[in-house]
């Protein structure tokens, strides 16, 4: 499903065929967790390809390296440079990009001293798929920011998101709402989470979750068309008192919940706020409102 015979991946500078890569098996990455990677997604657009956001999602991989002291000397320009040749040699347009930094051999716990980059891309559609989704809630809580980096996307700590995940799908559930150490509602296993109360949104604040950038691509959707959104924090309750609800990520896009444990959604997801910011979000990773149309001109 990744990748074919025509597969190419870019390591360490060259560009080679996914089963020609060799990692390090005495790697911290391997043994503790210790590596950084990032998702970001391209776009067919009527303009050529399109890696959205990508100086964003590449920044965020730096902050990983920097919050893990992982050696990385690449530049954000680079990165997206390199990022597009491989792109262009697989001839994808509608991609999965997987960039990962990993470490070299070291199985001590002292800050690693080599890395490794990696970015793999795949061709794909959206991961959640268009159907709304029934969630439970997680008997899992987020890591306490005090106990790691929450906003790094450290491989380690998708542990967390696997636990999540794998407990909701063993009880028949699509996905987990992990709350945080205080009991508010903090994110599922890969995306973040927004809820529609009387007309306005609301989705936690940073500092227990992942700072999406699909979420902030919402936030800044909704001051442009005038959609009142809030970062607050709520409690399970008070989801389980809200309109309707969605999730956001770069994998994900824009998702609607059917369900929360035993509490349906009643506001008809078609009539939702966050079906309205599903359409613009396309709208947006294509290049295709007409704001930036009007800019572009
Ligand atoms: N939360 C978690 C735990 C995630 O792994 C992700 C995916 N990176 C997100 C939220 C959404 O982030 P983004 O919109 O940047 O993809």
């Amino acid at each position: 499903m990744y990748y074919n015979d025509n597969s190419i991946i870019y390591h360490n500078g060259e560009y080679i065929h996914p089963k020609c890569a060799t990692g390090d098996i005495y790697s911290q990455t391997l043994h503790y967790g210790n590596g950084v990677f990032e998702g970001i997604r391209s776009y067919k657009t009527k303009t050529g390809t399109k890696i959205f956001k990508a100086e964003a999602h590449y920044k965020r991989l730096q902050y990983g390296t920097e919050v893990m002291n992982i050696p990385f000397e690449y530049s954000i320009e680079e990165l997206i440079d390199i990022t597009h040749k491989l792109l262009e040699l697989n001839n994808f347009q509608d991609a999965y990009i997987r960039p990962i930094i990993t470490t070299g051999a070291n199985m001590g716990l002292g800050s690693p001293t080599e890395s490794s980059l990696i970015i793999q891309c795949w061709e794909w559609g959206k991961l959640m798929g268009d159907k709304l989704l029934k969630v439970r809630t997680s008997s899992f809580q987020r890591p306490n920011p005090k106990s790691c980096f929450v906003d790094a996307k450290v491989t380690g700590h998708y542990i967390n998101s696997i636990l999540a995940r794998n407990e909701a799908n063993a009880s028949g559930y699509d996905e987990a709402i992990l709350l945080d150490m205080n009991n508010n509602v903090a994110e599922c296993s890969g995306a973040n989470v927004f809820i529609e109360k009387d007309g306005k949104l609301y989705t936690p604040p940073k500092g227990h979750i992942m700072p999406g950038i699909t979420r902030s691509t919402i936030i800044e959707l909704c001051k442009e068309v005038g959609i009142c959104v809030e970062e607050k924090h709520f409690s399970l309750n008070e989801m389980k008192q809200a309109d309707n609800a969605f999730f956001t990520g770069t994998a994900a896009e824009v998702v609607g919940l059917k369900s929360i444990d035993d509490y349906n959604f009643p506001k008809p997801w078609e009539s939702t706020l966050g079906y309205k910011l599903m359409h613009l979000y396309k709208q947006e990773v294509l290049s295709e409102r007409l704001t930036n149309f009007s800019k572009a001109v």
